[in-house]
């Protein structure tokens, strides 16, 4: 029956969108934790960072139901849904970060982002790291250089090393991430064109998951400032609590971003993401240009987005993440001690990578192990997937109403599949 459906699908979908798992998952449920199957069967959902309160949060579906039987209007009209999710969501901000601008998808926002850089600084020139995921948009996919080859980043892009400690970082990590930043500033004005933006995802999530070392992005940051440009953060993987000692994961280097891009779990599900940023910079965009996004910060996505945030700060949420996040942390770590395929585990609350490697002494990634752990992990009952510039990184993002429950589960279930799989 499986099989029909994947016939199906290639059909009519075609052959661009890819599956999870070698055996294909049909998803019908999504409850807390977890989703179920045509059969009724439970899957731990240790994958997703959409469903951020767990799958179908009650606040949020009825947050949604409520608003979309009254009005699904959008920023063409004053609306006070949107003006109060507006205030709630730039006061989790520093002070600087007063101004937001939405639209649905976190592409859209990084694109929106970079529209908005190029006209503040008058610059064109982006650098980003070398295995980064900003989006899916011709212009976002153009930075995006995790999508490989296929897609050519253009002559006003630089990529810099991603700051991975794991493999040979120590501490002048830091003075390194900041030199290659330089460099690429300067190669860029070589070629004449002026610097606009540095954009990282402040957890490195397609890089391999580099959550460490806190701090290291000042230099590099101010690297791209003197030199006339702007530094904008891309929550869209490590935002709304889930490193669990923030908000927000630009936090943990201590530094205010000129922009910041949200999406993903922004509404539990339901499309929408925005571009927080600093006034005088949206209001240099807005003299110069008019930005309209149809759906972009409906009533509906504000009513959504406004319970997500609302549920987060009631229920403790990102405490919660730092909690069991560090608990899941130590058990893998734990499994690491007996398993020396496992040559790096790492994260920020609930945001774990871990590295499988050939061995300790090589450190060659081993993508094989790290793709057969997962597939078994998913027999088992339990769903991940890979990461990194090699996918030998094993990308572990529940919930963030995980339980210390959960996370014991996860860490039986991956500790079975370590010892079934070579
Ligand atoms: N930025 C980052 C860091 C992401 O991980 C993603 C999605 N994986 C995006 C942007 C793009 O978001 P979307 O798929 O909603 O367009």
């Amino acid at each position: 029956e499986a099989e029909a459906m994947v016939e199906r699908r290639a059909r009519v979908l075609g052959p661009a969108y890819r599956l999870m798992y070698e055996t294909p998952l049909h998803i019908v449920r999504g409850e807390g934790v977890f989703l179920y199957d045509a059969d009724g069967r439970a899957y731990l959902d240790a994958y997703n960072n959409v469903a951020s309160l767990g799958h179908c949060h009650p606040s949020v579906v009825e947050a949604i139901r409520d608003q979309v039987g009254i009005l699904a209007t959008n920023t063409r009209y004053i609306h006070d849904l949107i003006l109060d999710y507006a205030e709630r969501l730039t006061a989790t901000f520093p002070d600087a970060l007063s101004q937001v601008m939405f639209a649905c998808t976190g592409s859209e926002a990084n694109d929106l982002a970079m529209r908005i850089a190029r006209a503040f600084t008058g610059g064109t020139g982006i650098v980003v790291t070398d295995n980064a995921y900003h989006g899916i948009t011709e212009s976002v996919a153009a930075f995006s250089p995790s999508l490989g080859p296929a897609v050519d980043l253009g002559p006003h892009v630089r990529t810099v090393p991603a700051p991975e400690l794991y493999r040979g970082g120590g501490a002048d990590l830091a003075a390194r991430f900041t030199a290659d930043v330089e460099a690429a500033i300067a190669d860029l004005r070589r070629h004449g064109i002026r610097p606009a933006a540095l954009i990282v995802d402040t957890l490195f999530s397609s890089d391999g998951v580099l959550p460490d070392p806190k701090g290291f992005l000042a230099g590099a940051v101010e690297a791209i400032r003197s030199a006339g440009g702007v530094f904008v953060a891309d929550e869209v993987q490590p935002g709304f609590g889930r490193t669990g000692e923030a908000m927000w994961g630009f936090a943990r280097h201590a530094l205010v971003p000129d922009l910041v891009t949200l999406g993903k779990p922004m509404g539990n599900g339901h499309p929408v993401s925005a571009v927080v940023m600093r006034p005088e910079v949206c209001d240099e965009f807005g003299r110069k240009a008019r930005y309209f996004n149809t759906f972009g910060g409906n009533a509906v996505s504000c009513a959504a987005a406004m319970a997500v945030l609302r549920t987060i700060e009631r229920d403790g949420l990102m405490e919660n993440a730092e909690r069991v996040g560090r608990h899941l942390l130590e058990g893998i770590r734990a499994l690491a001690d007996h398993h020396p395929c496992l040559g790096d585990v790492r994260g920020a609350g609930l945001f774990v990578g871990a590295e499988f490697v050939a061995d300790r002494e090589s450190r060659i990634p081993d993508r094989h192990r790290a793709s057969r752990v997962v597939n078994r992990m998913r027999e088992l009952g339990v769903l991940i997937s890979v990461t990194g510039r090699s996918h030998n990184v094993l990308k572990i993002r529940p919930p963030l109403i995980f339980t210390e429950a959960n996370a014991d589960r996860f860490n039986a279930v991956m500790a079975q599949a370590l010892d079934e799989t070579r």
